[in-house]
């Protein structure tokens, strides 16, 4: 037995070893990433349920490793949230994203936000308000154009998200949260909060057909922001039929793969001349 315990023990060990190896590899790479601008933004329409239109854009990274490709952020963001690297790119995504809708404005598409995820890390930043206003002012961006997207867990301490939303909201820009109905929040406290949009979670949207549950639920994630005179978008819409079901509960706005995936600025431009697929 004593045998075996040690056994395991180095096991454990060799394992760890391997994953604090890994780790400092990623940073390294992170580090360098930074530094060059290994990033690349993807954009995905936001679309009016009743007009068909473009009303919107999330702004989605992607690192454009120089030997694996495209990495989706599912495998980097969570790390440089840990590592604290998620400040710097966050911050190189919040220009990148300015910079490109205001591009689209100068070349005469309709004015339209465009939205940006911030992490936990940039939330509880000192003078976030400061460093949003520098690159709105560098990129000559107007502040109603930009839309900040963050997750139910930030809210959590309540008395500091509302002073950070209530500095948001004196720079004029619009707050929504992310992947409602995943997190914990207080539907109390919701109604006290600043924002002015909820992002209903794809995991309630994947099977609003099928399961009743999801489907009540959705209907009165709905229903409660219209009482609460916000706005709410559906994420993850894949079929017609889910498009139909949130449109005879008057949800105003729709994201995902039936519209489009997230695509570069020149698809984008396409969709914004041509309208969005369907
Ligand atoms: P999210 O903010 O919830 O973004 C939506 C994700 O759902 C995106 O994945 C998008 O590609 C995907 N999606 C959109 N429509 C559909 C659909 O119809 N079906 C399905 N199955 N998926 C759909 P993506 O781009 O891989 O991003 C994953 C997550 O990474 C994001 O989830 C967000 O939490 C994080 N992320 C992405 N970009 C940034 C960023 O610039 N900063 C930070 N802090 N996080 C980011
Ligand atoms: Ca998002
Ligand atoms: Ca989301
Ligand atoms: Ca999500």
């Amino acid at each position: 037995a004593k045998e075996k315990g040690r056994n395991d023990f180095q096991i454990f060990n060799s394992d760890m070893k391997s994953v604090s190896i890994n780790r400092l590899k990623l940073e390294n790479e992170l580090r360098r990433a930074i530094i060059g601008e290994e990033f690349v933004l993807l954009y995905q329409p936001q679309v009016d349920i009743e007009t068909g239109r473009i009303v919107g854009v999330e702004a989605l990274i992607r690192w454009a490793h120089p030997e694996k490709g495209l990495i989706s952020p599912n495998h980097f963001i969570s790390f440089a949230e840990e590592s604290g690297l998620i400040v710097p790119i966050g911050e190189w995504v919040l220009r990148a994203a300015c910079k490109q809708n205001k591009i689209w404005q100068n070349q005469g598409f309709p004015k339209m936000p465009i939205s940006v995820n911030l992490s936990m890390r940039q939330f509880f930043q000192h003078n976030l308000k400061g460093k949003i206003s520098h690159v709105l002012e560098q990129t000559g961006l107007d502040p109603q154009y930009l839309e900040l997207e963050i997750t139910e867990s930030m809210t959590m301490d309540v008395d500091h998200a509302i002073q950070s939303l209530l500095e948001l909201k004196e720079l004029g820009v619009h707050v929504s949260i992310d992947d409602f109905g995943t997190g914990y929040s207080s539907l109390y406290y919701l109604k006290k909060f600043p924002i002015d949009k909820l992002k209903i979670d794809r995991s309630f949207v994947r099977d609003i057909m099928e399961d009743p549950n999801d489907a009540a639920i959705v209907a009165t994630i709905i229903a409660m922001t219209h009482h609460l005179n916000l706005k709410v978008i559906a994420e993850g819409v894949e079929t017609e039929e889910q498009l139909h079901f949130l449109h005879q509960n008057r949800c105003n706005e729709v994201q995902g793969y039936w519209f489009s995936p997230p695509v570069n600025a020149d698809q984008l431009e396409d969709m914004l001349s041509h309208g969005v697929p369907a």
